[in-house]
């Protein structure tokens, strides 16, 4: 049976406070089903209140947003990965495309933090994406590419077995533009053959995500090379959410 993953990506909204009461709506609307997981990643300081909130649901998992590679020290500001599994994640986001492109992540740092989720038992969703410019320059493949091969030359087969990948195209996250379904599947189908050349499962779940909303997401979906979604604006509702991650199952 088909297992889809709907993650929600809630950026930098939703304090503790919100947080708990978006829970609570979502839980009074929707139940566990079969072939479905639901991943949240809040912000640092809501990721107690929401796996609280959350408590022991089985379909539910909720994860950081970053993590630093470090496990402890003078590194003001930072979150390690002991400290985010305390709070309750059971992964994190890397490389997501806001922590490449606003403030300057590189893939070597992406690296460290692949390695250091994965040696702390913790799930890393990889994010990779190529930018307008790449893409219109028919480069869309060689930086998706080198960004999987940048994050995870040095994981072995069984590390790379407890892994996720999205595939988010910069151009298309936030800004109401999404790639087409036939062109989301294409590059799934390039990140498949990179994560099967890098030794990794061929059962490593690769999600898409860039505007994705309750509209577009069946067309998405129909694309079997899509394991999931990963979703920011369209998930900060508990009731759109809720309608969202009820589609496509
Ligand atoms: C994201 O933040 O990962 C994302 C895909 O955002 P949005 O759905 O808002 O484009």
């Amino acid at each position: 049976m088909r297992r889809l993953i709907y993650a929600a990506n809630w950026k930098m909204h939703h304090g503790p406070v919100a947080a708990r009461a978006f829970v609570e709506r979502f839980n009074s609307v929707v139940q566990p089903a079969d072939g479905r997981d639901l991943w949240f990643f809040p912000p640092a300081v809501s990721l107690a209140a929401t796996a609280e909130a959350f408590g022991a649901r089985p379909d539910v998992r909720v994860g950081a947003q970053n993590v630093y590679w470090a496990a402890k020290g003078a590194f003001t500001g930072e979150c390690s990965v002991a400290l985010a599994a305390e709070a309750g994640a059971r992964g994190a986001l890397v490389g997501h495309s806001e922590r490449r492109h606003v403030f300057g992540e590189t893939d070597a740092e992406t690296a460290l933090k692949v390695a250091a989720l994965l040696e702390g038992g913790l799930t890393p969703m990889l994010c990779v994406g190529e930018q307008l410019s790449e893409r219109e320059a028919g480069h869309t493949e060689a930086a998706v590419r080198r960004q999987l091969r940048a994050a995870l030359a040095e994981r072995t087969p069984e590390q790379l077995a407890r892994l996720m990948v999205a595939y988010e195209p910069v151009w298309a996250i936030g800004t109401g533009r999404n790639a087409t379904p036939a062109d989301a599947a294409a590059v799934h189908r390039v990140i498949r053959h990179e994560l099967a050349a890098l030794h990794a499962p061929g059962d490593v779940p690769v999600l898409y995500g860039g505007s994705v909303n309750a509209g577009n997401v069946l067309a998405l979906l129909a694309e079997p090379e899509l394991d999931g979604v990963l979703v920011g604006g369209a998930s900060l509702d508990p009731d759109g959410w809720a309608e969202l991650v009820g589609l496509g199952g």
